[in-house]
């Protein structure tokens, strides 16, 4: 066993162990953080555990796009100045933050919080496809821009809902150009999105 992993006490150990769950922080790194907490004067640990709680509490899913948001609906949606005609779907709601960082894009999202993959068991009822197709009903969409990752999950659900969204006689548009295979969007720069979205090739 590491030696320098026996922690101190009781709750230090349990501290340490909740951190290690965080995606990226391995052993070392939640030992560190555990111990930074301990010498943080309590109003700042406070304000942090405060946060994580309320980020819970109060975030919930946009019942339009399935953004999180802190009301019934989210920012983007219950903006006036987006471009209704457009909406670009995204796997994860930090896609948004991505894509929104760019400034290149003024339409509307839909978030399907997750990706089509049969090897992990998750198909098109997994994730919020039935809402997607829902909100193409009402014929105010012209297009559709396929913003998932470029990955092999993200590839088949574009290609699922290409499939599924041309023929209700809707442009349907991949983010491609310039964006490697592999890339998952929310590590994606600004440069290369805004290329990959003003690239965009019909489906
Ligand atoms: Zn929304």
């Amino acid at each position: 066993m590491d030696r320098s992993f026996v922690p101190a006490t009781e709750s230090v150990s349990k501290l340490i162990q909740e951190l290690n769950k965080l995606p990226g922080i391995g052993p070392k790194s939640a030992q560190r953080l555990a111990y930074h907490i301990l010498r943080t004067p309590e109003e700042q640990t406070r304000e942090l555990a405060d946060a994580i709680l309320s980020v819970k509490q109060k975030t919930k899913l946009c019942s339009i796009c399935f953004n999180v948001t802190e009301s019934d609906t989210c920012r983007i949606c219950d903006n006036d100045q987006r471009d209704r005609t457009k909406i670009c779907i995204v796997e994860q709601p930090q896609d948004i933050l991505a894509l929104e960082h760019t400034r290149a894009y003024q339409g509307l999202y839909h978030v399907l919080h997750g990706a089509i993959s049969p090897t992990e068991g998750v198909g098109t009822d997994d994730i919020k496809v039935k809402e997607l197709i829902n909100r193409l009903q009402d014929g105010s969409v012209t297009e559709v821009i396929l913003a998932t990752n470029t990955n092999l999950e993200g590839e088949q659900t574009a290609l699922y809902l290409s499939q599924t969204i041309s023929p209700l006689g809707i442009k349907v548009t991949r983010l491609a150009r310039g964006l490697p295979f592999g890339t998952e969007l929310e590590y994606a720069d600004d440069v290369t999105l805004t290329r990959a979205l003003e690239g965009r090739q019909e489906l």
